[in-house]
């Protein structure tokens, strides 16, 4: 992949993860939520990068937090869902179909309602990645606070219909937790075991399981493998009371 492109993955609170992206050719740096203002400004320092952007998935507080403080400091503007007043400091809404450039790379906007009603994602094509906040997790998916299991439903097709290798971030580390339930329901499933035993490996070493891909989610996330909604719902009702 020739890009100039990086993205930076570094722990936040006490199961978040901070994600930045940066563009070399333009030296834009984008935030993905705002998790931990501190964690946030000390990775930037660390790497050079000066922060000018951020994308907010949802108005959660733990992915919001920090929009204000860092606005404050850096002037930077904020993109978030359009029809959504919980954003603080929102300069731009986007919504499902729609695009921007990030320096000179193609950002698209996708709607991934679920776990609140505007919960959008990232997906930047150039670094075969997407950013996607609390609505799928590795072996997981958020939980429906605000939306149905017919919405997480379409939520975990459009991100199943992007190209499999695409790299996706997602806004925990939730794995070992989702791992022992998702075997409950595909004891047999052998690309998952294996996977967990993986997992297990690199949680040891202090080591994230993010980012996965869209082939891997496909083959051991039980949310994403349900044929129906209905089975979705079941699925994530159990996942519920686990
Ligand atoms: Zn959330």
């Amino acid at each position: 992949m020739a890009s100039t492109l990086e993205i930076a993955i570094f722990p936040c609170l006490s199961d978040n993860y901070g994600l930045l992206i940066h563009d070399k050719e333009s030296g834009e740096t984008a935030a993905i939520d705002t998790p931990e203002v501190s964690a946030i400004e000390a990775e930037c320092g660390r790497r050079g990068w000066t922060l000018t952007q951020i994308w907010n998935t949802h108005h959660h507080w733990d992915h919001v937090g920090g929009n204000l403080e860092l606005k404050e400091a850096h002037g930077l503007s904020i993109t978030g869902p359009h029809q959504e007043d919980r954003i603080p400091g929102l300069d731009r809404g986007v919504a499902g179909g729609d695009y921007f450039n990030f320096g000179a790379h193609e950002v698209r906007v996708i709607f991934t309602p679920g776990h609140t009603r505007d919960h959008i994602i990232y997906y930047v094509p150039a670094a075969e990645a997407a950013f996607v906040g609390d609505t799928l997790f590795v072996i997981g998916c958020g939980r429906l606070f605000e939306g149905s299991a017919e919405d997480m439903f379409g939520s975990m097709a459009a991100i199943a219909d992007l190209p499999d290798e695409t790299k996706l971030y997602c806004a925990h580390e939730y794995t070992l937790s989702n791992a022992k339930f998702a075997l409950t329901i595909e004891p047999e499933n052998e690309a998952l075991v294996a996977y967990v035993e993986r997992a297990k490996v690199l949680r040891a070493q202090g080591l994230p399981t993010v980012p996965t891909t869209v082939e891997m989610e496909k083959r051991i996330n039980p949310f994403m493998r349900a044929a129906s909604a209905e089975r979705l719902g079941q699925i994530r009702q159990a996942k519920d009371s686990f």
